[in-house]
């Protein structure tokens, strides 16, 4: 049996106990389900352990794709998953495709419209989670640099093409999600918390079913049953959809790394210099190639512009590139 000393950290729904290994964490599901802030709180027999094998299959999902997770495995019970140890950044990352809970009410959209393009948002993990801006996080150094920062962004709208998709091929219609990040012990940002119905907006396509935790929220059915319904939905090996290709816009940055000289910055800089003005004090020329990647998911796109980016736009011993994708 487990003794309370085991315990690293208790949250409301999960337990976290040292694992086998240093690096590595048991997370406990537990069978409590809260909404508005703990204001209600109800134990459900069997919502752990819906919620573990949700997020099994969605970790594995991000996992088959390339995408770092804290997620090892299954525990020793089926409420107990095993993560690697992750420092957590103090940020709630939402992606939005739709419109539906807190951002209709601070922004008036009209319930259930989709965006013009997903959207994400922070939230800073305090007592009554604020929303907060790029400028603050780096301000109050919630990220360690601004890279990290983008890289969670670039992440989660990666996650967010991924989900929709795995979503979409069991007919159910991903509104929004909120996802959580941490860093390993060698610094490197991979997703941690998570990945349950606790955390999503999920809808049935067509009859547009309430399939996650705002059945609780809303006493709309019994949470339980919808789980479980929402697991077996998942789990039925549902032919994919045939895979769209999107168009993705890429711009790709090139410029001689510091230090390195660049005949034509210098000459420029000459040029510069000449006609008057003495303020400017280095100038680097780069070249910037304007992309259309035909992929099925961000992720794909981002991968082959990047490839294409180090192998042929750049030259990687003398030149450093900046990569930008979007739909
Ligand atoms: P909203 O900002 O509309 O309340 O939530 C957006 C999405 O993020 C929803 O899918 C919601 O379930 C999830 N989310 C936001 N904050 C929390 C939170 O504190 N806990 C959990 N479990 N999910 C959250």
């Amino acid at each position: 049996m487990t003794v309370a000393t085991d315990i690293l950290a208790e949250g409301k729904t999960k337990i976290l106990r040292p694992g086998s290994q240093p690096d590595e964490v048991l997370v406990e599901f537990k069978d409590a389900a809260t909404a508005f802030n703990g204001k209600k709180y109800a134990e459900i027999p069997g919502k752990g352990e819906l919620n573990a094998q949700i997020s099994t299959l969605l970790f594995e999902l991000l996992g088959r794709h390339g995408v770092p997770t804290c997620f090892i495995g299954g525990g020793s019970n089926p409420a107990e998953l095993v993560y690697k140890r992750l420092t957590m950044i103090p940020l709630e990352v939402v992606v939005r495709n739709y419109a539906y809970g807190s951002i209709v009410k601070r922004f008036g959209f009209d319930e259930g419209m989709s965006f013009r393009k997903p959207l994400v948002e922070f939230f800073h993990k305090t007592d009554d989670d604020p929303q907060i801006t790029e400028d603050l996080i780096l301000e109050l150094h919630l990220v360690p640099t601004e890279s990290i920062l983008e890289a969670i962004k670039l992440m989660a709208l990666q996650i967010n093409e991924l989900f929709l998709a795995y979503f979409a091929a069991r007919g159910i219609r991903c509104a929004d999600f909120k996802l959580e990040f941490g860093l390993d012990k060698n610094g490197n940002l991979l997703l941690g918390d998570e990945l349950s119905p606790d955390n999503f907006r999920l809808r049935d396509s067509q009859t547009g079913a309430v399939l996650d935790k705002d059945v609780f929220r809303l006493d709309l059915a019994d949470l339980a049953e919808t789980y479980r319904t929402l697991l077996k939905r998942l789990k039925e090996n549902t032919p994919a959809a045939p895979s769209e290709k999107q168009t993705y816009q890429a711009e790709v940055f090139v410029q001689s790394r510091k230090n390195i000289l660049n005949p034509e910055s210098k000459a420029i800089l000459e040029g510069v210099h000449v006609l008057g003005y003495g303020s400017i004090q280095s100038l680097n020329a780069g070249k910037r190639f304007v992309l259309k990647v035909e992929a099925e998911n961000l992720l794909e796109a981002e991968q082959q512009a990047r490839k294409l980016a180090e192998t042929v736009l750049s030259n990687p011993v003398i030149e450093d590139f900046e990569l930008r994708i979007k739909r």
